[in-house]
């Protein structure tokens, strides 16, 4: 295998991390500095730390975020720029615009909506006010947003008129905790839509100034939603010390300096947006651009071009895209600016690494973390030799095995190197979820022998690099967004000629993974191509774009195990041709009867 190597020299910043092995070694958790000291004694919140702290100092007038709009198109990318100091008066008002309709310390919020100024306003308001955000995909459809505003019991909506009116309005009355359901856009008048409040009109109605809630690190901040294989959603519970994650991250694996342009891609609905895409760019003081618009690859390379992005925080799934739109559409830009460039969320192909490099004249960085670590776990950073195909090391201050579970239900860890197992890591790092919020027994289950268990199979080889294998369970990772087999089942057997449905991520070159059903009907019906597009169709207007199936196969039977458990896994090596494994448990089936595409 070719590993791509580097030396400090040829870097053009000094990186932050430029010996691994004595940082590790040296690295207390207790030693990073406080960024809320301004708080006094025990205060800790990410609202302080990314604005009233950065307004009050040497980035005052920097620009925070710069917003390209969605309107704009390709050829004049139209920027808004605001500055630390302006980000965070209008965080301030929105504290006091909480406040001001009896929202307080502990209560929960839900953001629905783009990536506007009003999204980052909203949460940081909130956040200062030690209201708990949680952020949602604008992509979802009425029932992912219904499952989750029934478990997270919200006092309020932010959200959009367009949002409110398609996908809120018909389930409100299901909604019983949400008091108030505000609406940022500019025209939506209070009465356009009924028991809605205007965002500008409360945001004109109050002051600048308003005090810091006084929370600590321990105090909830965020709440992420995350999926297994069965079951609702989990809400991820975080607390305001995980910045001190977002912290040491930002600095080790993004390498991000103060003078730094610096680009996420993901939108804040994922927990990649809200901890990279807003929370450690802002505690770094740097440039954030964020774009409105969905992916478009020529865009894509004039942001980065035109903005002079530094530092670039991607997916695979969008770099393969990049791929697929052709290297002579890169060769029109050139990015001078451009020094370093990560990538997470699902596996990262060494092609992609290579083609990095040959087009963008930069390899992807791949880093490894998820919805409960909060930040970044393992990586490669600017200094670190890449052996593409490989997640990188464990950064300073993580734990990382690879473990085996016992029979006796005890874990062992596994020593040698190149050996599959389960990557499980030692709890205490800072941004480590506090729970799934009602749901303490999915909590528990995911710690055993001290160790939290991510339930991702991994190898680590001799030189202590990561390399992902696959998941220990059946979620899907669909575009890098993170899917429940159970959500989208649920919603298929909710159509009435459905009597049964299985889901699985089904390989796909581009997105990693598409949802792929298979569906038995009720008699009476016909398994034909118009209930295919009708089930599409259902799912589609049910889940959202994002979360519905791509393919639907219609089938006699589904293999079951004898206590009833649809075998998700064995269609799965079907429909790859893999081993079927040991069948030995499956109580039904009979074959799958295909129907034409
Ligand atoms: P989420 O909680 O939605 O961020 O998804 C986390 C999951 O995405 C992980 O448990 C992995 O299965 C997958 N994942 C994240 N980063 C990587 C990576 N670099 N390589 C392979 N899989 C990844």
């Amino acid at each position: 295998m070719q590993v791509i190597r580097k030396t400090t020299a040829d870097l053009r910043v000094p990186p932050h991390l430029s010996d691994y092995a004595r940082t590790r070694a040296n690295f207390k958790w207790s030693d990073v500095p406080n960024l809320c000291e301004g708080m006094g004694p025990g205060g800790c919140n990410i609202g302080y730390a990314c604005l009233d702290r950065q307004a009050s100092g040497p980035a005052a007038d920097r620009v925070a975020l710069r917003f390209i709009g969605d309107g704009s198109t390709t050829a004049e990318l139209n920027a808004h720029d605001m500055s630390y100091r302006e980000l965070a008066q209008c965080a301030s008002r929105f504290t006091n615009v909480l406040r001001s309709l009896g929202i307080g310390k502990g209560d929960r919020i839900f953001t629905i909506m783009g990536r506007a100024p009003e999204l980052y306003i909203t949460m940081m308001g909130a956040l200062r006010n030690g209201t708990v955000v949680s952020p949602l995909f604008a992509a979802f459809g009425p029932e992912p947003i219904a499952t989750r505003v029934n478990i997270a019991e919200p006092v309020a909506l932010v959200t959009t008129a367009a949002i409110y009116q398609r996908k809120i309005a018909k389930i409100r009355d299901q909604l019983p905790s949400v008091r108030h359901v505000i609406l940022v856009d500019q025209d939506a008048a209070p009465g356009d839509a009924a028991g809605t409040v205007n965002y500008r009109q409360l945001m004109a109605g109050v002051d600048d100034d308003a005090p810091i809630e006084p929370t600590t690190a321990t105090d909830p901040a965020l709440l992420h939603f995350t999926s297994g294989t069965t079951g609702t959603p989990k809400g991820a519970i975080h607390v305001h010390g995980a910045l001190s994650m977002h912290y040491i991250t930002g600095l080790y694996a993004l390498d991000l300096h103060a003078d730094d342009v610096y680009w996420c891609t993901a939108d804040p609905g994922w927990v990649t947006g809200t901890s990279y895409g807003v929370i450690a760019p802002l505690l770094h003081g740097v440039t954030a651009v964020v774009d409105e618009a969905e992916f478009d690859a020529e865009r894509w390379y004039r942001i980065l071009a035109d903005e002079s992005v530094t530092v670039w925080y991607t997916a695979p799934t969008a770099i393969r895209m990049l791929i697929k739109a052709g290297a002579e559409l890169a060769q029109r830009y050139e990015f001078p600016a451009l020094r370093f460039i990560a990538s997470v969320g699902e596996p990262l192909n060494p092609e992609a690494v290579w083609w990095g490099k040959k087009v963008l004249g930069l390899p992807i960085h791949d880093n490894w973390w998820q919805t409960e670590t909060g930040g970044i776990m393992i990586a490669n950073t600017p200094a670190f030799d890449i052996k593409p195909g490989s997640m990188g090391r464990p950064l300073p201050g993580v734990d990382a095995y690879v473990v085996r579970h016992a029979e006796n239900g005890r874990l062992t860890v596994i020593e040698e190197p190149d050996v599959e197992g389960e990557l499980a890591l030692k709890p205490g790092w800072p941004s480590m979820f506090r729970g799934y919020l009602h749901q303490e027994d999915r909590y528990q289950k995911c710690f055993a022998d001290g160790l939290y268990l991510t339930g991702d199979l991994v190898k680590r080889d001799a030189d202590g690099y990561f390399w992902f294998v696959g998941r220990a369970d059946d979620v899907i990772k669909s575009a890098g967004h993170l899917i429940g087999p159970f959500e989208v089942e649920s919603a298929l057997t909710d159509h009435p000629a459905v009597a049964e449905a299985a889901v699985i991520g089904k390989p796909d070159p581009t997105v990693g993974e598409i949802v792929k059903a298979f569906v038995t009907v009720k008699d009476g019906f016909t398994a034909d191509d118009d209930l295919r597009l009708e089930l599409l169709a259902h799912a589609r207007k049910r889940l959202g774009a994002a979360v519905a199936p791509k393919e639907i196969e219609f089938a006699d039977a589904l293999p079951h195990t004898r206590s009833g458990k649809i075998m998700r896994r064995l269609l799965r090596a079907r429909e790859l041709g893999l081993p079927q494994g040991d069948t030995s448990t499956v109580e039904t089936d009979t074959p799958i009867r295909e129907t034409s595409a």
